[in-house]
């Protein structure tokens, strides 16, 4: 594995709504204990494409730690702010939540018929968050498959939502997530027009030579089992993630666990 490696870990939901993606709390208070017992540096997305820039390409491994961890949120669930931030805030660990713009303050419009559709924090929660140094990315304005769409309505899913967030927030918005992970090369393309780093759901560590735009994630689903967290956090879960890393081409012909996410 090149070094620096950066785990770039994928929550959605901390509650007990069920599905792959929804963390119970105990769950996830466990998991960001491990972390900080672990001692490994939680970073910014802007500290990522920080050592990513400059002509010298060997600057990013002197910037970043050997071993570091990126939390990112994606939909922007109420109980991140009721339940997930106070645990992060206990640490001071960074975090980033990516919003779809037109959905804040209403409910999830696409989880299955099946399941309860979960309320998203509301604009003050959001703006509440972002003075307690939370950091916010777009997650398109109505929550598409990307891959879907026009090409001029994708562009506006990509500068409406940005437009909105820099509005509210009053900061540079950078950083975007698709929903579902769903981007295409063309829909990457177009991404990188307007934000410095994009992630997915490519189940993989990341590093310094990652493409920005097509940033690996750990879904944190795969990692609810407290002994294996702890050995992937002690370099010890290569075995581990390359057998998920197998099942998941095997399974990616059918679905993928979170298509309702
Ligand atoms: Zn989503």
């Amino acid at each position: 594995m090149p070094r620096p490696v950066v785990d770039i870990l994928m929550y959605h939901s901390i509650s007990h709504q069920g599905g792959p993606t929804s963390i119970a709390p105990a769950v996830f208070a466990d998991q960001m204990a491990a972390l900080a017992e672990a001692g490994i540096p939680v970073i910014r997305l802007d500290d990522l494409l920080a050592a990513r820039d400059g002509s010298n390409a060997s600057r990013g491994h002197k910037l970043l730690p050997e071993q570091s961890v990126i939390l990112t949120f994606d939909d922007g669930f109420r109980d991140f702010a009721e339940t997930a931030f106070p645990i992060l805030n206990r640490y001071h660990f960074p975090s980033i939540v990516y919003l779809p713009t037109a959905h804040i303050g209403r409910a999830e419009a696409w989880r299955g018929a099946n399941s309860p559709a979960r309320p998203l924090i509301s604009w003050n929660g959001v703006r509440d968050l972002a003075a307690e140094g939370v950091d916010f990315g777009s997650h398109t304005v109505s929550h598409p498959d990307l891959c879907a769409l026009a090409p001029g309505v994708l562009a506006a899913e990509l500068t409406r939502s940005r437009a909105v967030l820099e509005d509210r927030l009053g900061r540079s918005i950078k950083h975007f997530a698709p929903p579902y992970g769903r981007a295409d090369p063309a829909v990457r393309a177009e991404i990188a027009r307007h934000y410095g780093t994009s992630v997915g759901t490519r189940l993989a560590r990341a590093t310094t030579s990652d493409d920005v735009h097509d940033l690996p994630r750990l879904e944190m689903f795969y990692f609810t089992n407290p002994k294996i967290w702890r050995q992937h956090l002690r370099q010890q879960g290569g075995p581990y993630l390359l057998a998920r890393q197998a099942m998941r081409r095997v399974k990616s012909a059918i679905s993928m666990p979170w298509d309702a996410a």
